[in-house]
């Protein structure tokens, strides 16, 4: 499948930026702007799990675009431009806040096992959490005391995050469930944009079911990257038909442990 393989630009003509995980960020055009560019790699537990999905980049590129472009129609604000290739979209740089900022609708992950709530349980509202993004710490849990105090984001910024999360978390929840498909939670990233004198905190990074847990609203089959935690990459291809394989793969897919920090 050459198409999906990614084209690189010659790299004399930009400047990598930064590689993360999922991403590589490039100089993008005019002063201000960034090339986001989507991986096939896929981690999980911290990255102590690695796998290549051919083609997990160009749907990430696609999923995030489509949720980008319709929260910047509704006026939530973020950092999307463009979709610029089937990996590459064009974003606006922004100061990223090093928080996680996590909405649960229903518990899951790191919630359910530490306050012992069954998974599955619908919560009694939406529950917002901040993580410190820091990989040498595994993201760890913090209270807005924590953010405010070593000086991550204002008493004011805290606001306006919450509230971008909760608009988010009510556009991500009716797309999905018109399609099926339970939004249980998800996790999305913000930064500080300057135009001018002023500053505003939009969306930033990617929003896809790398950043989601989604689950069949019918049979509650996980359809994220838990599905990938829980097994190999062989799972994400349509269950084989013959028996052994089925009863194999049905095997592989038992639960090993806990994909993302949250
Ligand atoms: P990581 O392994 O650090 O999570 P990713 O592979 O997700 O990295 O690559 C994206 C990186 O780019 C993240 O660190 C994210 O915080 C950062 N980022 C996302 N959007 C923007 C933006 N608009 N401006 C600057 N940095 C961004
Ligand atoms: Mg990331």
């Amino acid at each position: 499948m050459d198409f999906l393989k990614p084209r690189y630009t010659p790299m004399s003509r930009r400047r990598r930026i930064y590689e993360g995980k999922a991403k590589v960020l490039y100089e993008g055009p005019e002063p201000g702007t960034l090339i986001q560019h989507f991986k096939d790699d896929a981690t999980a537990f911290n990255a102590k799990k690695h796998e290549v999905i051919e083609g997990k980049g160009v749907l990430n590129n696609r999923i995030s675009e489509y949720v980008f472009q319709h929260l910047n129609e509704i006026g939530v604000p973020t950092h999307f431009i463009r979709r610029l290739n089937m990996r590459e979209q064009l974003i606006r740089e922004v100061e990223i806040i090093p928080l996680e900022v996590v909405v649960r609708n229903v518990a899951a992950g790191s919630l359910s096992t530490r306050l012992g709530i069954e998974e599955g349980t619908q919560l009694p509202r939406s529950i917002i959490e901040f993580y410190y993004k820091n990989d040498q710490l595994g993201d760890p849990m913090v209270s807005e005391e924590h953010v405010t105090a070593f000086g991550w984001a204002t008493p004011q910024e805290i606001d306006d995050i919450m509230a971008l999360a909760i608009r988010v978390n009510d556009f991500l929840s009716g797309v999905f469930l018109g399609v099926g498909i339970r939004l249980v939670d998800f996790k999305m990233e913000t930064g500080r944009l300057w135009e001018n004198d002023m500053m505003r905190i939009v969306v930033a990074d990617e929003i896809s079911p790398d950043s989601c847990r989604l689950w069949d609203i019918k049979t509650s089959d996980k359809l994220d990257k838990d599905r990938f935690a829980a097994t190999s990459a062989a799972c994400l291809r349509p269950i084989p038909k013959s028996p052994n394989a089925s009863a194999s793969w049905r095997k592989a897919s038992v639960r090993r442990g806990q994909v993302r920090s949250w």
